[in-house]
């Protein structure tokens, strides 16, 4: 089986019951248990339904980890849960800040690994770019994450500890517009291959008693995983944003190999069946990585409206970020611009991404981490689904 098959295979064992799961670590770590599992929690230890939210609203709205200061529990649940449970969040290895605002973590996980997570500030918002695996199995040929190799999954508590971090540090910076008012999963990995752990934190981060953002507010990008974007469809309501990058399968096979396994007929009718499942204005984001003289001709453009048609598109064109040994470079301004003039012509939103944080390494594609281990792709069977010891 090839890599993206035994991801996948894995995804359909992974629906651990609660009780398995508590059994199977000793300490939980409440950051990553979503409502309805932070509830379940409760009940097996004889509490009330609303410990949930109220420990949920000290967590992520107030930022505390010591039970001990969460006063409207009592005593003896608060020792309770300082014995059987955390919240505990990643560690910080360093903190970079860009020139234009942008900031850059590097986040050590408990195994040694390490991930990154950046806040980009715009005039209007303030974006979280967060990572769902600690490298990448996908490959895709212009991506320096997909060079550094696939180690593991990350668990919904170190999913949502990026976004716990981050609201922390940015803060106490106490500057205006340093706020998340958006996320992206657009960081390292690919968030559909770990589909469980993503669900549960994008209902965390869509919670009115944790992050309360909106469901246009969080975006899960995906380069193709068709069954996934299925599922995804009929579980969770958010944002959906595709990497595209070519207009026939043939280019695709060569940048986003998952296209071999899912070509772009199935893809663009995953897309169509998505945005069935939602509400008439959703439409769905498709990134464009720009690059020069292998996608960004007038013909692509062309194709690329026909490909589209009839799909609610949000076009995002980004211009390819270099790194040593990638074999691409980036679109002339020029191409980009005739670019995305042919598509305004045809009605589609578009959208030129601006680089941003390129001198912190921060910007898309360049998100590398630093993997202990690429070799251990079994690990993530062995793992408990929780929990960061
Ligand atoms: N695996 C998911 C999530 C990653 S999102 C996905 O593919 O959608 C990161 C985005 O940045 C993707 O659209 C990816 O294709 C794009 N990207 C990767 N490397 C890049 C690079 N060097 N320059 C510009 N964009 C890049």
């Amino acid at each position: 089986m090839s890599e993206v098959q035994t991801q996948l295979a894995a995804d359909s064992t992974q629906q651990v019951s609660f009780d398995t799961k508590v059994a199977a670590t000793k300490v939980i770590n409440l950051l990553g248990l979503d409502r309805d599992a932070l509830e379940a929690f409760f009940a097996t230890i004889g509490e009330k339904k609303f410990r949930a939210t109220q420990v949920m609203k000290w967590m992520h709205q107030l930022g505390i980890t010591d039970f001990q200061q969460m006063n409207n529990l009592s005593k003896d649940l608060r020792n309770q849960l300082s014995e059987i449970s955390c919240v505990q969040n990643l560690e910080v290895a360093e903190d970079l800040i860009s020139t234009d605002g942008t900031r850059k973590w590097l986040l050590r996980l408990h195994d040694g690994n390490y991930i990154e997570a950046v806040f980009i500030p715009e005039d209007e918002r303030g974006t979280l770019c967060v990572s769902s695996q600690v490298g990448c199995a996908l490959d895709c040929s212009f991506c320096s994450t997909g060079r550094q190799g696939f180690n593991r999954n990350l668990t919904t508590a170190e999913i949502i500890s990026q976004v716990w971090l981050a609201s922390q540090l940015l803060d106490e910076e106490k500057k205006p517009g340093r706020k998340i008012t958006n996320v992206v999963m657009m960081g390292m990995g690919e968030p559909l291959l770990n589909f469980d752990a993503v669900v549960s934190a994008v209902r965390i981060m869509m919670d009115d008693f944790a992050y309360g953002l909106s469901k246009r507010r969080v975006t899960v990008s995906t380069a193709g995983v068709v069954p996934a974007m299925d599922r995804l469809g009929d579980v969770v309501d958010m944002r959906l944003a595709v990497s595209l990058h070519a207009t026939n399968d043939e280019l695709r096979n060569e940048l986003v190999p998952v296209n071999k396994k899912y070509p772009l007929k199935e893809l663009m009718a995953a897309c169509r069946r998505f945005i069935d499942k939602q509400n008439s204005r959703s439409r769905i984001t498709f990134e464009y990585v720009m690059l020069d003289g292998i996608n960004d001709q007038p013909e692509h453009a062309h194709e690329l409206i026909k490909l589209l048609k009839g799909i609610p598109t949000l076009m995002n064109l980004i211009p390819f970020n270099p790194f040593e040994g990638s074999g691409y470079r980036t679109s002339s301004k020029n191409a980009v611009r005739r670019f995305s003039e042919i598509l305004h012509e045809s009605g589609m939103t578009t959208v030129v991404r601006k680089t941003r944080g390129d001198d912190i390494d921060a910007a898309c594609g360049q998100l590398a981490g630093k993997i202990e281990d690429k070799s251990r792709r079994h690990r993530r069977f062995e793992e408990p689904r929780f929990g960061m010891e």
